[in-house]
């Protein structure tokens, strides 16, 4: 079975698969397959269907398949264990693919808000699905578009991984904002909103819901958030109005990082609450103090060695320059 192993210096748990690759297996794509080498375009019918929605004469539109490659597996316990000083336990959980479009050349953004719509209903969907197993703790939606950012198959596709640990870089989060409320007694998240909004050089789009900014100190030239305005610690309490807004930004910020930067590879990530489980009592301000939002990393330079070995990132693009050329570059054609 395969495995989840806490790194003891830091709390990092990683995933290992029980079936070593060989080393001839790593190998590279330099480019993104085409529909005629596209896993979801050819190889679906394999795979556990959980979801699809059709169209009016009945075609598919969207789909949410079960990734039966994928290190987490739906079955048996967590096994939590300890092996000298080190912890182990199984790599329990479930990896979702949902395909955004059926097809390949198609991405959600040119498919109409229609179709933005239903992708986020999908995640809601799912979300609210996958957290009534008591075993997990996390339900992370990501996408990884282009060759760098770890897509494979290049069809518009996004994934839902739902884990029974709550992810290192999510805890850092969670941590961060619990200590700043505990300070302030209010929400950084909430706080940012208004010290951008007041300062106005990194906001790209205000809409009646989203807000839609460049970090102050972002990790990665052009990096973006969508924070909802009102604050909600979780996705899952999204509402109608608010999906239908988050379908109209997101349809206009992936449009203008397109043509921006001519197609880049890119990841976005959704940072929501763990599934709430009164396990601890350290969870008690989770509701005031953390804020749900979307991170989307354009992957236009590789990391180096310095930023990997230091966790400091160097912006070779200022926030505000970003904003600038985000702001003004159309969503259009
Ligand atoms: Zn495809
Ligand atoms: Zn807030
Ligand atoms: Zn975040």
């Amino acid at each position: 079975m395969n495995q989840l192993r806490r790194e003891p210096l830091l709390g990092r748990w990683v995933a290992v698969l029980e079936k070593s690759l060989l080393p001839e297996e790593y190998i590279l794509p330099s480019e993104s397959p085409t529909g005629s080498t596209c896993m979801l375009c050819s190889g679906e019918e394999d795979a556990e269907e959980i979801q699809a929605l059709y169209d009016e004469s009945g075609n598919w539109i969207a789909k949410v398949l079960r990734n039966s490659e994928s290190v987490f597996t739906p079955e048996g316990d967590l096994g939590r264990r300890g092996v000298g000083m080190y912890d182990i336990m199984n790599s329990f959980g479930q990896t979702e693919v949902v395909i955004e479009s059926p097809n390949h050349d198609l991405a959600p953004e040119d498919l109409g808000r229609e179709q933005m719509r239903n992708i986020i209903n999908i995640f809601h969907q799912r979300m609210i699905e996958l957290e009534k197993d008591d075993r997990i703790r996390y339900v992370m939606i990501h996408k990884n578009c282009g060759i760098p950012s770890g897509d494979l198959c290049g069809h518009p596709h996004s994934l839902i991984t739902a884990i029974p640990v709550i992810p290192k870089r999510i805890k850092e989060e969670l941590d961060g904002a619990k200590h700043y409320y505990e300070y302030k007694e209010r929400c950084i998240f909430c706080d940012i909103l208004r010290e951008e909004e007041r300062l106005g050089e990194r906001v790209i789009l205000n809409t009646e819901h989203f807000f839609v900014f460049c970090p102050f100190a972002a990790r990665f030239p052009f990096e973006f958030w969508i924070l909802p305005r009102k604050h909600n610690c979780s996705f899952r309490d999204i509402n109608e109005e608010e999906k239908r807004d988050l379908a109209d930004v997101m349809t206009v910020m992936f449009r203008k990082l397109r043509k921006l930067l001519n197609n880049p590879p890119y990841n976005y990530i959704l940072h929501t609450a763990p599934s709430r489980i009164p396990r601890r009592a350290q969870w008690h301000t989770l509701g005031e103090d953390f804020h749900w939002h979307i991170e989307v990393m354009p992957r236009i330079r590789r990391l180096t060695g310095f930023e990997l070995g230091s966790g400091m990132y160097i912006l070779s693009t200022s926030p505000e320059d970003a904003t600038k050329y985000l702001k003004e570059v159309s969503d259009g054609d």
